[in-house]
């Protein structure tokens, strides 16, 4: 096992050289084995003497190279230059032998010149409900920026409330954003915008180099990555709540989690972030914003690429988005010999879910039962009648279907969830952290590590949320 350190030594003026600030009484609390052994990170990171030492200590093999990187943004539409890394800092990259490059990045390391008003510290809440979500995507398969370990301490850290610091290391391809390629666009440094690319195409997009126009098929990648990314989370009902374009990776995966949200009762227009006033990131308008964002990373290619050039590939993000949305919603339903009207079934049930009010991932997993009676499935509606209509329609259309009922139970109940990281799951395993205790944290993360299953031990944590779990306000700063 080596690290690599490609970014900070080949892009010496796109970042600053950093340490690590430590904290008081650190402990390390949660080490991702599974994750740890995909990185082939040596056994010894899982011992905190050790792992702390490469940490914290000056020459230390995560310290002596970590740089924080700079990067802007646009916030709620609006460009904002400032940003970069405030409170993180790319540690090193790890190589496997299979050649895959993933960052290891440390979240809640101190100041850096990009903090602006900030700490630079991360605080426990905000590192273990990040560490929860990524765990969580990644086992339904959504793509996603993945927790290596998570770090708790004494040290004060004051946000609307006193709570106490802690450290996440995450690990995932690369840490480019779109606000990177923005940066160095807008701020008229196309020298540094040359250098970004080239290393982003040599370390990152190299097959891109073999088209006649890198440029554009590295653009057509990160669309394309990122409609199946949109597509997925709309499937399963993730609410990302700050799609602002620095927390938007060229890799197509969920990055920087804040105040996300997984739907309970569906509703499309669902704004899990409180501070989103205006609903620019409810749950419907991801699929457009995500579009918004693409369009503002194109402008960072306008020195390499025609206007027509540009959109001629902005142009597959919506068909490659409804192509992706529709398959999986097929998978969702059973539907597995595709019929033009498909959609419109979709459609009619998601409505039926909407004007109920009726758990979003409860609803999908209940259609999953090919036992159920007419009856049994209207009872879990209010609009009987409407409910009714659908199900013959459903029925009937099944009939095309060559899976025994069995088969197809079973296909079905893998892409639909029975469970599903809900705020109030995470809150509870929070609020145990808090008093010194992740055990909770950690039966969560075994339980939604196998988010198909039926684990008959485990049944409480399909509940929907009790009423104080529900459209939990999720605070903002973290
Ligand atoms: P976020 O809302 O976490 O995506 O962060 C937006 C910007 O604010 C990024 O440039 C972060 O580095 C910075 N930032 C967020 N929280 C802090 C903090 N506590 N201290 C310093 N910078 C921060
Ligand atoms: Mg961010």
């Amino acid at each position: 096992m080596h690290f690599d350190h490609s970014y900070a030594k080949n892009l010496t003026a796109l970042v600053t050289p950093m340490t690590v600030s430590p904290l008081s009484e650190p402990q390390l609390q949660l080490y991702n084995q599974p994750l740890a052994e995909q990185l082939e990170l040596d056994p010894s990171f899982s011992e905190q003497s050790h792992l702390f030492t490469q940490l914290f200590s000056s020459q230390g093999a995560l310290n002596q190279h970590a740089v924080a990187q700079k990067y802007g943004g646009h916030q709620f539409g609006g460009w904002n230059p400032e940003l970069g890394d405030g409170r993180g800092l790319l540690l090193a990259e790890v190589v496997t032998h299979a050649g895959q490059r993933w960052d290891l990045h440390l979240k809640g390391a101190g100041k850096t010149p990009y903090s602006r008003f900030g700490d630079g510290r991360a605080v426990l809440r905000s590192t273990i409900r990040e560490y929860l979500a990524s765990e969580a995507l990644h086992h339904l398969g959504i793509p996603t920026s993945r927790a290596l370990c998570l770090v708790s301490s004494s040290e004060p850290v004051y946000r609307e409330k006193q709570e106490t610091g802690a450290m996440l290391i995450r690990a995932c391809q690369s840490h480019l954003r779109f606000g990177h390629f923005e940066y160095f666009y807008h701020s008229k440094q196309l020298d540094k915008l040359d250098a970004l690319f080239e290393y982003a195409l040599q370390y990152h997009f190299s097959a891109c180099r073999e088209h006649a126009n890198p440029h554009q098929e590295m653009l057509r990648q990160v669309v394309l990555s990122t409609a199946d990314m949109i597509a997925k989370w709309q499937s399963f009902g993730f609410c990302h709540g700050v799609m602002n374009s620095d927390n938007m990776s060229i890799h197509g995966i969920t990055f920087d989690f804040g105040p996300y949200a997984f739907l309970d009762n569906f509703d499309s227009q669902y704004i899990c972030n409180h501070s989103d006033h205006g609903g620019r990131y409810a749950y419907d308008q991801q699929p457009g914003v995500a579009l918004w964002n693409l369009n503002a990373l194109a402008h960072s290619f306008t020195p390499y690429l025609s206007i027509d050039e540009i959109k001629h590939v902005l142009a597959e993000y919506e068909p490659r988005l409804l192509d992706q949305y529709a398959s999986l919603m097929r998978l969702k339903l059973g539907l597995h010999q595709p019929q033009e009207d498909d959609l419109e079934l979709v459609n009619g049930w998601l409505s039926m879910l909407e004007q109920d009010k009726r758990d979003f991932s409860q609803s999908f997993r209940l259609l999953c039962n090919q036992a159920i009676s007419e009856n049994q499935f209207v009872d879990h509606f209010i609009d009987r009648q409407r409910a009714k209509d659908w199900f013959v329609q459903y029925r009937s259309r099944l009939a095309i279907e060559t899976l025994s009922a069995e088969s197809r139970q079973l296909q079905m109940q893998q892409v639909n969830p029975k469970y599903i990281l809900r705020n109030y799951l995470a809150q509870i395993a929070i609020d145990r952290a808090e008093e010194g205790d992740f055990s909770e944290c950690e039966q969560l993360l075994k339980v939604l590590a196998n988010p198909f299953d039926e684990q008959n031990n485990f049944q409480s944590y399909a509940a929907t949320p009790p009423s104080w779990g529900q459209d939990m306000e999720i605070s903002c700063s973290s």
